[in-house]
């Protein structure tokens, strides 16, 4: 059977990348919708075929628990209301998969694996870049070993905010571009190296003047340092465009620039003095329909997701340390 999938906020991400991509899945189907807008719940309810039974405001969320084709909540809400949909999801028995960043801090996160723990269903965070064939060729050689030991990652992510949304108020956003695309530089680190930071420092450059960064930072530097001598160099902005990380190793790089766009990641890899631009095929199903399919299996097989709550729990362990060694000038150790 297809595993049914609820949406949760019907804004820009959910419905032009997510929704239609449902279509390309083997495993997963969208049965339910949640929004405040009753005007979105008719316009996609009718372009999905989603009965009325199915489509619910926030009000009457947690009446999902009583519709047996919802398996799977996803949430895709502003990032401060990430916590209380996916607790309540929990509750009402639903396994979860939540957009990135998975909360605002660390308590948030805590207490979502805590409740999705308790109730016995999986939670999974958004991070479709695991399930995007370049990315996946990337940590395999990188972690290979294919251009000899990896010394340096240099990532760098960002793209120039425009005014007047969520994204830019602390309150929803919990903060400015290291939450929203400074996470993809920080989470291929750790990706790409497969170790946790044991040391991070951080320098913060935002405009207070420039009304769009009043409350959250515009950008950030970082270096992490990981336990087996690796060293990331990492950006993250609000106001340059960029996209791309390199794996540098003592025989040469394996660059992916850019990396982690919804489509058309190019890789380059240089070694031994020769570079060449490598290829793969077209994926059968793309990253969206991956990433659904691949929680919908772990639901139908008991397997844990391997962007599972922990994942989004760890990022977010060095995103709070990263905005305190900015905060304070000084490094700061991550202790396990
Ligand atoms: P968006 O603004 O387009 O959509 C957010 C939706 O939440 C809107 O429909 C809005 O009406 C609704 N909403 C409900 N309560 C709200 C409130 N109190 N205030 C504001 N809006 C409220 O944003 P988006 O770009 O779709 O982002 C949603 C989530 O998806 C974020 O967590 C974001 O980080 C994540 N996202 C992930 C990716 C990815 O590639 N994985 C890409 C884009 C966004």
């Amino acid at each position: 059977r297809k595993i049914g999938y609820a949406v949760v906020g019907l804004g820009s991400y959910a419905t032009r990348q997510i929704m239609p991509n449902f279509g390309g899945c083997d495993h997963a189907r969208l049965v339910a919708l949640v929004s405040g807008t009753p005007s979105k719940l008719e316009k996609y309810g009718a372009e999905y075929g989603i009965p009325q039974t199915h489509r619910y405001s926030y009000a009457q969320f947690d009446r999902i628990r009583d519709n047996p084709d919802i398996d799977v909540v996803y949430v895709i809400l502003p990032n401060s209301l990430h916590a209380e949909y996916t607790v309540r999801a929990a509750q009402a028995g639903k396994h979860v998969l939540c957009e990135k960043p998975m909360a605002s801090s660390v308590a948030e996160c805590r207490t979502m694996i805590a409740a999705c723990h308790k109730a016995g269903t999986k939670l999974m965070i958004g991070y479709r870049s695991r399930f995007e064939p370049y990315n996946r060729l990337a940590i395999e050689l990188a972690r290979g070993g294919h251009v000899g030991p990896t010394r340096l990652i240099t990532a760098e992510h960002g793209f120039p905010i425009k005014p007047d949304q969520w994204r830019l108020d602390k309150a929803l956003s919990g903060g400015g571009s290291m939450m929203d695309i400074g996470i993809y530089s920080l989470n291929a680190a750790r990706y790409l190296t497969g170790e946790e930071p044991v040391e991070v420092s951080a320098v913060e450059s935002t405009d207070r003047a420039d009304p769009r960064f009043r409350s959250v930072e515009d950008r950030i530097s970082f270096v992490l340092r990981f336990p087996s001598g690796v060293q990331a160099n990492c950006i993250s902005s609000y106001s340059s465009a960029h996209n791309g990380y390199r794996v540098i190793g003592t025989q040469g790089w394996i660059g992916l620039e850019p990396a982690t766009p919804y489509t058309g990641q190019t890789m380059t890899i240089r070694k031994d003095g020769v570079t060449a631009p490598r290829t793969l095929p077209p994926p059968v199903r793309n990253q969206f329909a991956a990433q659904l399919d691949h929680m919908a299996e772990c639901v139908l097989t008991g397997a844990t997701p391997v962007v599972a709550g922990e994942e989004g729990l760890a990022d977010m362990r060095v995103i709070e340390a990263i905005y305190r060694s900015a905060a304070e000038r000084r490094t700061v150790e991550l202790t396990a």
